[in-house]
C-alpha cells in the first residue's frame, strides 16, 4: 500500500493513461524490451547502517525480483524505502527512479547495487541506458485545495491529531516533506509513560497519576506548565487504549526507558515506534475517503483570514517544485516535531540546562536532519505564536560517537551500567537524562561504555525492542564481547580491578548491601544482579535528542498569542510546542506527549473550537 500522493487527481490521469497504455502494451513492450541473460545476480552494497546484500533475478526481458535479505537498514525508513523503490523499479522496469526522500543513502545504494548486478546479467549498454532514463513523471497539483482540517507533519503528532480528527467528523489532509511517514517517532523506541493499574499491578509496581505529575514536574525542574502536565498525565493512559484500539499491540510488562525516573513504559510488542505508524498508516488507508496524505510536501507558510484566523497552509511539492494552498476551514494542526538538527537554531538559544556546552556541529543529534528543523515553530511564529522553553535542549547519553544516532545497545531499561575509559562507575543510572548527559561530558573523552550481559541479550540472535541482535552489531564491530570480565577490560584497555569493581558494587546495590555514593537505588522490579557473561560493552556519546521548547499551547492544544489569547484555528502538537516538559523531559514522555496531545488537538480542530 502506497500513502503518498493518493489525490484523486493523479489517480484519474493515472487510469486514462493506463488504459491507452494497455492496448499499446505489447509494442511498447517489444520496442523497449531490455534483454538479460536470466538468472540471479548478487551484489554488496554499503547502506545507511551496515553493508548488504542484494540480489536481482531476471529472466530473459523482465527484472522480476528484488531481495535484500541481510540488510540492517532501519525500521520504518530504509527498510521501507527498499521496499518502496524495488517496487517501483519493478513495476516500471526502469532504474531511473527518484530516491525516497529522508532515506537518501539507502536509496541510492540499493539503485547501485540492482545497476551492477544488471550489469553482471549482461545488459548492454543501449539497454541500460533505456533503464537509467529518468521514468518519474510529476503532474502539479490544483492550486487550491480546500478541506476541514490541514495537519502538518506526518510523524506521530501528526498522525495522531490527523486520525483523532476524522474521528471526530473532519475530512483531513495531512502534509509531510519527507517521502516517508513517521519522523521521530518513527525511530524511536517507542516507550510511552503511564500509570496504568493494570499492567503495573500484574508486576507489583505502585503509581499513580500524581506520582506521574510530581516526578514529570520535578524531573523538569518545574518550569512545566501545570495544567499541561496534569492534562499528559492525567490522559496518558487512555493514549495507550486508544492506541490499543487502532491495532497498537504492546507488551504485557512495562519497562523504564532512559531517565523514566519510574517503570511506566509501555513498550510495542513489535520492534521500535514505527509499531504506531504502521498502524496508523493502516487506518488512514482504510479511511482513505475522509484522509489524505501528501508526502514530499513541504509546508513553508500559514495563511490567515483578515481577522486573524488560520485557514490555510501554503506548501510546496518537492518533486514538482510549484505551491498548492491547502485550505481548512475548521483548523490547521502543526506537528513538525522538534528542532534538534537546526544546528543555527540550537546554538543561538541554548542559553539553558546546557548552556555550559557547545551543542554546535561537533554533537550529534538524534533525529531526522531534514525532519527537526522547527519550521512550525517558525511558522507559528511567523503569526504572532508565543514560544516557550527555547533554551531547554536535551542531550542524551545513547548517541553513537561520529554520528550522534541512536543505535545499538541502548541505555534504556534497567540492568545497564555506565563505565568510563577507566572501567569506572561516574554516575547513577537512575538519574534523569541531563544530569546522566553533564556527568559524561565530565568523563575522559566525554565517551563511555554502556555495559550490559545475558540479562539484556539472553542469545546472539535475540532481537531487541529496536530490532537489533547482539550477533549484528559483534559483527559490525560496534559492541565488544567476551565471556568474563577479565578479558573484556583487556579488550577495552581498562584496569579489570575497576571494572569488577563497579559491577560488583552494582550487584551490592541490588543485593542490599552496598549504599551506592553515586546514588544508584534499586528500585526496579526489573532490577536484577548482573553476575555472569558474555558481557557486551557498546561505546556511547552525548547527543542532541529533545527540544523542550516550542509554541505555546491551553489544554485544548490551540495556539496561544504573547497575550494567552488563542490563535483562531491553529493548533500544535507535538515536539513542535513548549511547557509541557519543562527543561528536562523524562524518557518516555514525549510518546505519550504526542499520542496525548495528538488526539487532543484532533479533536479540538475537528470542531473548530
Ligand atoms: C532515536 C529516538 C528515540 C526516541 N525514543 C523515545 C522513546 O522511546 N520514548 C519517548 O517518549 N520519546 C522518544 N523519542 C522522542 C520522540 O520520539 C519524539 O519527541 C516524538 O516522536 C516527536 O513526535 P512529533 O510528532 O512531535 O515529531 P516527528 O515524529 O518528528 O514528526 C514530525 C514530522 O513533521 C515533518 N515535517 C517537519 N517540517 C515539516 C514541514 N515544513 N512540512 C511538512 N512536514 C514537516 C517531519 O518530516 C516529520 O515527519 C525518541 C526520539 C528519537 C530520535
Amino acid at each position: 500500500m502506497d500513502l503518498s500522493r493518493t489525490y484523486q487527481r493523479r489517480k484519474l490521469m493515472l487510469l486514462t493513461k493506463l488504459s491507452v497504455a494497455v492496448g499499446l502494451a505489447g509494442v511498447a513492450l517489444a520496442a523497449n524490451a531490455v534483454t538479460y541473460t536470466p538468472g540471479t545476480y548478487t551484489e554488496k552494497v554499503n547502506g545507511h547502517n551496515a553493508a548488504f546484500t542484494v540480489k536481482v533475478t531476471v529472466s530473459k526481458n523482465k527484472i522480476e525480483k528484488i531481495e535484500y535479505p541481510d540488510n540492517l537498514e532501519t525500521i520504518g525508513v530504509g527498510k521501507v524505502a527498499l521496499d518502496k523503490l524495488s517496487k517501483k523499479i519493478i513495476d516500471r522496469q526502469s532504474l531511473g527512479v527518484d530516491n525516497v526522500t529522508g532515506a537518501t543513502i539507502t536509496s541510492f545504494a540499493l539503485k547501485g547495487a540492482v545497476k551492477k548486478a544488471l550489469e553482471q546479467a549482461k545488459v548492454s549498454k543501449a539497454d541500460m541506458a533505456k533503464l537509467m532514463k529518468n521514468s518519474e513523471k510529476y503532474t502539479a497539483l490544483p492550486a487550491e485545495i480546500k478541506t476541514n482540517v490541514v495537519v502538518v507533519g506526518g510523524g506521530g503528532s501528526g498522525l495522531a491529531s490527523a486520525i483523532a480528527a476524522q474521528q471526530a467528523g473532519a475530512k483531513v489532509i495531512v502534509l509531510e516533506k519527507l517521502g516517508i511517514l513517521g519522523g521521530s517517532t518513527n525511530v524511536s523506541e517507542g516507550a510511552l509513560n503511564a500509570a496504568d493499574p493494570q499492567r503495573q499491578g500484574k508486576q507489583g509496581i505502585e503509581d499513580s497519576i500524581q506520582k506521574h505529575y510530581e516526578q514529570t514536574m520535578k524531573g523538569g525542574h518545574n518550569i512545566g506548565n501545570p495544567d499541561l502536565v496534569h492534562y499528559l498525565t492525567d490522559h496518558a493512559l487512555e493514549s495507550v487504549h486508544w492506541l490499543e484500539s487502532i491495532g497498537v499491540k504492546f507488551k504485557d510488562e512495562v519497562g523504564t526507558a532512559t531517565g523514566a525516573l519510574w517503570q511506566r513504559s509501555h513498550y510495542p510488542a513489535t520492534p521500535s515506534g514505527n509499531t504506531y505508524i504502521r498502524s496508523f498508516e493502516k487506518y488512514i488507508a482504510a479511511h482513505g475517503n475522509d484522509m489524505k496524505v501528501y508526502t514530499d510536501m513541504d509546508a513553508v507558510s500559514l495563511i490567515q483570514d483578515k481577522a486573524g484566523r488560520v485557514i490555510g497552509v501554503v506548501a510546496k511539492d518537492n518533486h514538482t517544485g510549484k505551491t498548492t494552498k491547502f485550505m481548512a476551514d475548521k483548523g490547521v494542526i502543526l506537528a513538525t516535531g522538534g528542532f534538534g538538527a537546526n544546528v543555527a537554531l540550537r546554538q543561538k538559544v541554548n542559553t539553558g540546562v546546557f548552556k555550559d556546552y557547545d551543542l554546535g556541529k561537533g554533537i550529534g543529534c538524534t533525529n531526522f536532519n531534514k525532519s527537526a528543523q522547527g519550521s512550525g515553530i517558525i511558522m507559528g511564529e511567523k503569526v504572532g505564536a508565543h514560544v516557550i522553553g527555547m533554551s531547554d535542549i536535551q542531550v542524551h547519553p545513547c548517541g553513537t560517537p561520529g554520528t550522534g544516532l541512536m543505535e545499538m545497545v541502548r541505555t534504556s531499561g534497567r540492568n545497564r551500567l555506565f563505565i568510563n575509559k577507566e572501567g569506572n562507575r561516574f554516575v547513577n543510572e537512575g538519574a534523569p537524562r541531563d544530569v546522566l548527559a553533564k556527568a559524561i561530558f565530565a568523563q575522559p573523552g566525554s565517551t563511555y561504555y554502556v555495559l550490559v550481559n545475558h540479562l539484556r541479550y539472553p542469545s546472539l540472535d535475540w532481537v531487541d525492542a529496536n530490532g537489533a541482535k547482539m550477533k549484528d552489531m559483534i559483527d559490525l564491530g560496534r559492541v565488544v564481547s567476551a565471556p568474563t570480565l577479565d578479558e573484556l577490560a583487556k579488550k577495552l584497555n581498562m584496569p579489570a580491578a575497576n571494572l569488577k569493581k563497579a559491577v560488583e558494587d552494582y550487584n551490592g546495590v541490588v543485593a542490599g548491601t552496598y549504599k551506592d555514593p553515586l546514588g544508584f537505588v534499586a528500585n526496579n522490579k526489573a532490577d536484577k544482579q548482573m553476575t555472569e557473561g558474555p558481557w557486551y560493552a557498546c561505546q556511547k556519546v552525548p547527543t542532541v535528542h529533545h527540544t523542550m521548547g516550542g509554541l505555546e499551547i491551553n489544554t485544548k492544544a490551540q495556539v496561544l498569542d504573547a497575550n494567552g489569547k488563542v490563535i483562531p484555528g491553529l493548533y500544535a502538537a507535538g515536539e513542535t510546542t513548549g511547557g509541557i516538559h519543562g527543561s528536562n523531559r523524562l524518557g518516555g514522555n514525549a510518546i505519550a506527549d504526542i499520542m496525548t496531545f495528538g488526539r487532543d488537538a484532533g479533536t479540538h480542530a475537528a470542531k473548530g473550537n
